[in-house]
């Protein structure tokens, strides 16, 4: 049996979660599998009417479950980032989920960014989770503060400028510091490589920028070294730059990427953009001996929230993500198969593809798919 944790949240969450919830049910039916939901109503709802975001005792209870699956967070009426923060990055780091998983795979039937067949884009980003430029390290010195090293940066500024400069002005600087920590970098790539072998993938890009940042990026070449090694899954390393070229160029040549938390952060949008956009996107926030958590990629979109217009694929093919990391490959990959059926008869498509399907019409076509059935 699993326990898994609804938020179903704001905005589109709670009608792209029905549909994954539904979708759910039915594989679970369908493959004799035990899956036990409780629904947690947190979100700008409950918040504006209780200034709670996430009680400690809702945590506590989330504790006792096997998985997370959430629909969106945020709301026009709730300041940005209370909830955000409050919810999201509360979770993640309460449950110190130091994954980010992202597939990244383009169905037949949905129009792809980019020119020509580009069928062969699939590839998975296990992006660093809790580190680099995310540790909250940073600060501002002011005029006065220091000195020494602000001698050879005005020298620049006379040249440059030449006069007319106020440099007390000028003096003022901020800064931002990256970590990798070598326990944090060897845990993420041994999830990385393990997915790897689990999945037959027989190449693990690492992705950085050690040519410039040495110090971080030339502590995580050796520990990917280490578990490339360890695993007996060939790598590669390819700077940040040029992964964003060659995943224009050829994003076939892609299997499995795994990235420092910044670069990887970037990069998973531009490839949410290569699978037709942010309505086929799944995720999950994972840590492989705790509670995980899944979401679609895109957020509480308000402008078309209660309309039905919302694409479900993304919250569809983040519950499969979640049987897929419960154990329950089979029936991840039936849910997958449903949802690319349906995509390449081309019969259904919601309006973010041009098409006229409903959320819940969608959500159906789905659910029939699996049952075996067809309208
Ligand atoms: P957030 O700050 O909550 O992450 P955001 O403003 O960055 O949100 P989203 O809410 O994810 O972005 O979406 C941006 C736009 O993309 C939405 O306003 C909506 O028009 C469209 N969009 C997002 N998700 C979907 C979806 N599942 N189906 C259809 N359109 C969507």
């Amino acid at each position: 049996m699993s326990k898994i944790a609804v938020i179903p949240g704001d905005g589109i969450g709670p009608e792209v979660t029905r549909e994954a919830l539904r979708v759910l049910d039915e594989v679970a039916r369908g493959d004799s599998i035990s899956l036990e939901f409780e629904e947690f109503p947190l979100g700008a709802a409950h918040y504006l009417e209780t200034e709670e975001v996430l009680p400690d005792e809702t945590l506590e209870r989330l504790e006792e479950k096997d998985a997370v699956l959430l629909g969106a967070l945020g709301d026009p009426r709730v300041k940005p980032g209370v909830l955000e923060k409050g919810i999201l990055l509360r979770l993640r780091f309460h449950f110190d989920q130091f994954v980010n998983l992202r597939p990244v795979k383009l169905y037949d039937g949905i129009p792809s960014a980019l020119s020509g067949d580009r069928r062969g884009v699939n590839m998975w980003f296990v992006r660093e989770n809790t580190e680099d430029f995310y540790v909250g390290l940073g600060g501002r010195v002011t005029r006065g503060a220091s000195r020494s090293d602000l001698v050879l940066k005005r020298k620049a500024y006379e040249a440059k400028f030449d006069i007319g400069i106020d440099l007390k002005d000028e003096e003022e600087m901020a800064y931002q510091i990256g970590v990798i920590t070598r326990g944090g970098a060897r845990r993420v790539l041994d999830y990385a490589f393990g997915l790897a072998k689990s999945k037959d993938l027989d190449l693990v890009t690492s992705v950085d920028k050690a040519n410039v940042l040495t110090e971080m990026y030339g502590l995580w070449r050796e520990e990917v070294a280490e578990a490339s090694a360890r695993h007996g899954v060939p790598s590669e390393f390819q700077y940040v730059d040029a992964v964003a070229l060659h995943m224009i160029r050829n994003p076939e040549r892609f299997k499995l990427l795994v990235t420092p938390n910044l670069f990887g952060d970037i990069l998973t949008d531009l490839g949410a953009a290569l699978q037709g956009g942010l309505g086929f996107a799944p995720s999950g926030n994972i840590n492989p001996d705790g509670v995980s958590m899944f979401e679609p990629v895109h957020g509480s979109a308000p402008d078309i929230a209660g309309l039905g217009l919302a694409n479900p694929v993304g919250a569809i093919l983040s519950s499969a993500l979640m049987l897929d990391t419960l154990g329950h490959s089979d029936a991840a990959a039936k849910v997958e198969e449903a949802v690319q059926d349906v995509l390449r008869d081309g019969e259904h498509g919601t309006p973010d593809i041009g098409g006229t399907t409903s959320t819940s019409k969608m959500g159906d076509a789905v659910v029939e798919r699996l049952a075996g059935t067809s309208r």
